[in-house]
């Protein structure tokens, strides 16, 4: 069958392209999407900052309506609901076997060259037949793609599919930094580096877990106004002051229990590291380049027992942790829509990515309606 996709041809240049797609093989699942959200992932794919090969659909983040599954597939059927997820992780190598799903190596290999698990690649050019890499195992810059039955949960009917598509990535990223990674307890105090998608997921983790205060550092205005609706207490503009300071000022000069850092910049790492207190831990949720490096004082490490440690999509496991977040949302506790800024067409992913950057909105929608 033949689907519209946005495809990334080379670096930096974006095209609507037809292109034909395989029915699902086995163990996979053929899915129409109904929306996806744009994330700084994409963009860093797009920018050639993070390198992978061309060309290829991207987006790895959506929901949508199951059509067609392949052989032996069993937790959906043609016509559920579903959130696609760009983590299928394996459920048998020692990594998912000792709790850590997230470091399946299954889909990390997969999507560093672009393909499926078995290696192969449902998009592919008509007419010369040139194959067409997919972003993460998902490609949801597309009105249909295929993935591993592993990287969609079904939802309950009657979900909203555009609330439902950030559930896949910013909101189980977001929220898992703050509950698995940080294991936040109540009354601890929090900074928050970059309050775009992701980061206003930490906020309303923080919230919902009673830690304070909760700060947030950024430097867009439009971002930090966002912040203060997902939870942040405080606030501070980060292009007009030191935020180090800024954080220090707001907490009697201790620091903060736990300072995550959800922007990607070993500049920004090193604050987030500077504004705990000792004993104090600093979550590195975004992504840096490959060969990014970050200084920190060594000797408070020691000292003041203070800690750093890496989080890849919240530690979750999309088929535990993405149910119980539905629930907190139709709970009116989690903030869904409220994310979701703008809406774009295929064709308008340039300007949703200008948008992105320019912090004018929280997550910018691909609709396919
Ligand atoms: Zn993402
Ligand atoms: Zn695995």
């Amino acid at each position: 069958m033949q689907v519209a996709a946005a495809v990334l041809a080379d670096y930096e240049e974006l095209r609507v392209e037809r292109l034909e797609l395989d029915a699902p093989g086995p163990g996979e699942v053929l899915v129409r999407l109904r929306a996806a959200g744009v994330c700084h992932s994409d963009y860093h794919v797009f920018s050639g900052d993070l390198p992978l090969p061309t060309p290829m659909v991207l987006g790895h983040e959506g929901a949508g309506v199951v059509e067609a599954v392949g052989a032996g597939v069993r937790a959906v059927a043609p016509g559920d609901a579903v959130v696609l997820s760009w983590l299928p992780a394996c459920g048998r190598c020692p990594r998912c076997l000792a709790g850590r799903p997230e470091l399946c190596r299954v889909p990390a290999l997969a999507a560093e060259h672009g393909t499926l698990p078995d290696g192969r690649l449902p998009f592919r050019r008509p007419g010369n037949g040139e194959p067409v890499y997919q972003f993460s195992l998902t490609g949801t810059f597309a009105e249909r793609t295929v993935v591993p039955e592993a990287g969609v949960v079904r939802l309950p009917p009657g979900t909203d599919l555009e609330a439902a598509a950030l559930l896949g990535c910013s909101v189980l990223t977001g929220t898992g930094a703050a509950w698995r990674t940080a294991a936040l307890r109540p009354a601890e105090s929090v900074a928050v580096f970059g309050a775009g998608g992701v980061g206003l997921n930490v906020l309303q983790g923080a919230r919902l877990v009673a830690a304070f205060p909760r700060i947030a550092v950024d430097v867009h205005a439009d971002r930090l106004a966002a912040a203060q609706a997902f939870g942040a207490t405080h606030v501070v503009d980060a292009s007009s002051a030191s935020a180090v300071d800024a954080v220090l000022d707001l907490t009697d000069g201790e620091g903060v229990d736990a300072a995550f850092e959800v922007v990607g910049r070993p500049e920004t790492m090193a604050q987030a590291f500077n504004v705990t207190r000792p004993g104090g831990r600093t979550v590195v949720v975004g992504v840096a380049p490959p060969n990014a490096e970050v200084a920190l004082n060594a000797f408070a490490f020691p000292s003041q027992e203070r800690t750093l440690i890496g989080c890849w999509y919240g530690q979750s496991s999309p088929a535990r942790d993405i149910p119980p977040l539905l629930r907190l949302h139709q709970a009116g506790l989690l903030q869904l829509h409220g994310l979701i800024s703008r809406r774009y067409s295929l064709d308008q992913l340039p300007q949703a990515f200008e948008a992105m950057l320019s912090g004018a909105v929280n997550r910018a929608l691909l609709s396919f309606e």
